[in-house]
């Protein structure tokens, strides 16, 4: 089982801290940011020993160079060149060990072309670091890739097993919920999560990570095929989806003109 702590950077970033259950070592996923890294390390009593990145954005890369001046360790990430101290690439299917465990790689393409994701394939403890592809109750947006890339990157994301927890890289829940209760008035399960949302958020708790199941109900970036999520969409678009993918690019679309009321 990973033993997986929050670490806040900037306002509303996740970098995930990684402890090797064996030592005192520890790894960090996107660090965007070196000083809370290093303030976590010195609080816990713990030396960094790996850093992973899923995707070139500042907010996920722009503490490497500080974190290697402090201790030169591997930076593995995905193949792009503009990455600096990356000293690592992989690609889908590749088998990594950070943190005394053994993740998967897949590639996830549509937020950037260069974005992975790192699998952790526990029987028990599944779980997943997606950077900003899958969100809790929503997704990122697509910079760089298709509808259809992205589409398909989150359905590669939603096919692992459902306990999968989720570890993404912003503390978005509460927007995203207050939009899919706007695509989804009549589905009470995102109301009830929107509800204890609000209540964590109230006092700065994190909402991340979720398991994969919760994510099925309540994102509607994940329903694209279902008819009630459709038909808000082509009523809200005025337009008739034909198709999954259709519907998922005017669904994007609609959140990044959102404004909440
Ligand atoms: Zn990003």
């Amino acid at each position: 089982m990973l033993k997986v702590a929050p670490i806040l950077a900037f306002t509303d970033n996740y970098i995930w801290l990684i402890s090797n259950p064996d030592n005192n070592e520890a790894w960090v996923v996107d660090p965007g940011d070196a000083q809370p890294v290093l303030d976590k390390l010195t609080s816990t009593g713990q030396e960094l020993a790996g850093i992973l990145i899923t995707h070139h954005h500042p907010d996920h890369t722009g503490g490497i160079i500080k974190l290697l001046e402090h201790k030169k360790v591997p930076v593995y990430g995905p193949t792009n060149e503009s990455i600096k101290g990356l000293t690592d690439s992989f690609r889908d299917g590749d088998q990594i060990e950070a943190a005394g465990h053994t993740l998967r790689v897949i590639e996830i393409p549509g937020h950037t072309l260069d974005h992975i994701a790192f699998v952790y394939d526990d029987a028990d403890h599944p779980a997943v670091f997606c950077g900003d592809t899958l969100f809790a109750a929503g997704c990122g947006r697509i910079f760089e890739g298709t509808p259809e890339q992205m589409l398909n990157s989150l359905n590669k994301l939603a096919s692992l097993p459902s306990e999968t927890l989720v570890y993404c890289g912003h503390e978005y829940t509460l927007a995203n919920l207050h939009f899919a209760r706007e695509v989804s008035p009549d589905n009470q399960a995102i109301k009830d999560r929107l509800s204890k949302t609000v209540t964590k958020r109230r006092h700065t708790r994190p909402t991340i990570p979720t398991p994969l199941f919760i994510e099925a109900n309540t994102n509607p970036f994940l329903q694209c095929e279902e008819e009630s999520v459709k038909s808000s969409v082509e009523a809200q678009s005025g337009q008739t989806l034909a198709s999954a993918v259709e519907v998922f690019a005017a669904l994007r679309e609609w959140k990044n003109n959102y404004v909440e009321p």
